[in-house]
């Protein structure tokens, strides 16, 4: 006994650092706290690319025991500056977001108090925060009451658990795969293939359905496809349409589709990850009738409402077909389970544990109203017409108008006359190779980032403006940048 009691009294000491005392908790603070000011304070100075890998000896794992200031350092240098930086206004690359403070705030409080968002049982509170933010964008995308949602870590997950449900409301599985028909637009979301791959799909039919000139699906050929389709025995089961693409922010056209939807008994998914949000905007809102006729919705808060990376949501009308894959009991959770407590995360999502997310959308929708967020996506599509006409102005073609902020633009090289088809081949050939010097010389300046991307095989330089801190300003020195590696691609 007494030889047990000594070894936990030393268990207890050796320990004892997991718990901090308060003036070293006040010492952490206080240095993360100097960082992120400083972080802050300059992130309008810095670049928003850095072509620069970490040292990864400083990153590994070594069992030791280091101060919190020389690893604040370490990850300022090998993290902060390296690649692109998400939480710069200049990050207009790949579709962005930002970080608003109030939610790191939150993470650290829900990290504190660490609650279980997970069953309802274990944490009443917290569960009820997260149901209540889907309560709230059910209002905000016109779903009915009845129907359920869930915070994801991301649009990826959030596709997958819709297209799930998609799958066990029409019982594609076994031999009924292979002549069970998917319908996407080529401008789809690759995390949609990636899903299917996952949840056995691999070997459904999928049918691209051919696009118009702004990128959006074309109904017509759609409902065409379905019902040669359906001719021929197949069983379509799931249209796919995205109000926002990624590539091209383009809206499908969301109530044609969801009316062909509707009289071929197709479930009905919209991938609104990177553009859902914009229905929050007078000038916008309108672009999103439709939206409410989907069996199933992917919207992104991470990117939408400018949150750090590591939130998205599905919303689902149809409760039993999500239940039917993800609601499962086992025999240690028998304290847990009630069927007049309301819906438990863990029964509409793959996860059980997980981090309570939740807080991180709620504190800032609290702390601010809605208000600075519409002003915010409303201010984003305005920069996107103000840089838009900017570049025209500076002899660069531009894509279609965007439904959203999301566009594209190359640089002509002169054009010959009377062009045969072969000349004109090469024409594009070398107008790509031009856009993609003129992309490299971009990247190297480093202080704006805008990313790439081949429409119809031609190199395009693409811009996404939704972080919250892209202002103005940040285009007209992205607009200075583009003059300058304009000039050094020419000479
Ligand atoms: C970003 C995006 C996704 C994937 O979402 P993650 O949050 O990156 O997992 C899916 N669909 C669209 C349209 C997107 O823009």
């Amino acid at each position: 006994m007494a030889e047990l009691l000594k070894k936990l009294a030393d268990l207890e000491k050796l320990s004892a650092p997991l718990e901090p005392n308060q003036d070293e908790r006040a010492h952490y603070f206080q240095q993360v706290k100097n960082w992120s000011d400083h972080y802050i304070a300059n992130i309008d100075k810095i670049d928003s690319f850095y072509d620069k890998l970490p040292d990864t000896s400083k990153l590994s794992i070594d069992e030791k025991q280091h101060s919190i200031e020389e690893l604040l350092d370490i990850y300022h240098t090998e993290v902060t500056e390296t690649g692109i930086v998400p939480s710069h206004g200049g990050h207009i690359g790949y579709i962005p977001g930002g970080g608003i403070y109030l939610s790191a705030i939150a993470d650290y409080i829900a990290d504190v108090s660490n609650e279980y968002a997970g069953m309802f049982y274990g944490g009443p509170g917290a569960v009820t925060i997260e149901n209540e933010l889907i309560n709230w964008m059910k209002g905000v995308f016109r779903f009915p009451e009845s129907a359920v949602g869930n915070l994801t870590s991301g649009g990826s997950i959030a596709n997958l658990i819709a297209l799930t449900a998609a799958r066990d409301f029409h019982g594609v599985k076994n031999e009924k795969v292979t002549s069970s028909v998917i319908y996407l637009s080529e401008q789809v979301h690759h995390c949609t293939q990636k899903a299917l791959r996952i949840i056995g799909l691999e070997d459904a039919i999928i049918r691209y359905i051919p696009l118009d000139e702004k990128w959006r699906m074309d109904a017509t050929i759609l409902e065409q496809t379905i019902k040669q389709d359906k001719a021929e025995g197949l069983y379509p089961f799931v249209v796919l349409a995205s109000a926002g693409t990624t590539d091209t922010g383009a809206i499908d056209p969301l109530k044609a589709i969801g009316k062909i939807a509707q009289q071929h008994n197709l479930w009905y998914h919209i991938d609104g990850a990177y553009g859902g949000f914009f229905i929050l905007t007078d000038r916008a809102k309108d672009e999103f009738e439709g939206i409410e006729m989907a069996d199933s919705l992917c919207i992104d808060p991470h990117k939408g409402l400018f949150l750090p990376y590591g939130l998205g949501a599905v919303l689902i009308k149809n409760k039993e077909a999500l239940f039917h894959s993800h609601h499962y009991t086992a025999n240690y959770m028998q304290d847990a389970l009630n069927e007049d407590w309301p819906l438990n995360p863990a029964d509409v999502s793959p996860e059980l544990t997980k981090h309570f997310r939740g807080l991180r959308m709620w504190l800032p929708l609290k702390v601010h109203g809605l208000a600075p967020f519409k002003a915010c996506l409303e201010e984003k599509l305005y920069l996107t017409d103000y840089f838009r006409e900017e570049l025209v102005k500076r002899g660069f073609k531009v894509g279609p108008e965007p439904d959203l902020s999301v566009s594209y633009f190359w640089f002509p090289v002169t054009e010959n006359e009377n062009q045969n088809q072969n000349e004109n081949e090469n024409q594009n050939e070398s107008e790509s190779e031009f856009n993609e010097r003129l992309m490299d010389e971009i990247h190297k300046d480093g202080r704006i980032f805008l990313s790439s991307t081949r429409l119809n095989g031609k190199y395009v330089i693409r811009m996404a403006i939704l972080s919250f801190r892209t202002k103005k300003h940040t285009i007209d020195t992205c607009l200075e940048m583009i003059d300058r590696c304009l000039e050094r691609v020419r000479n």
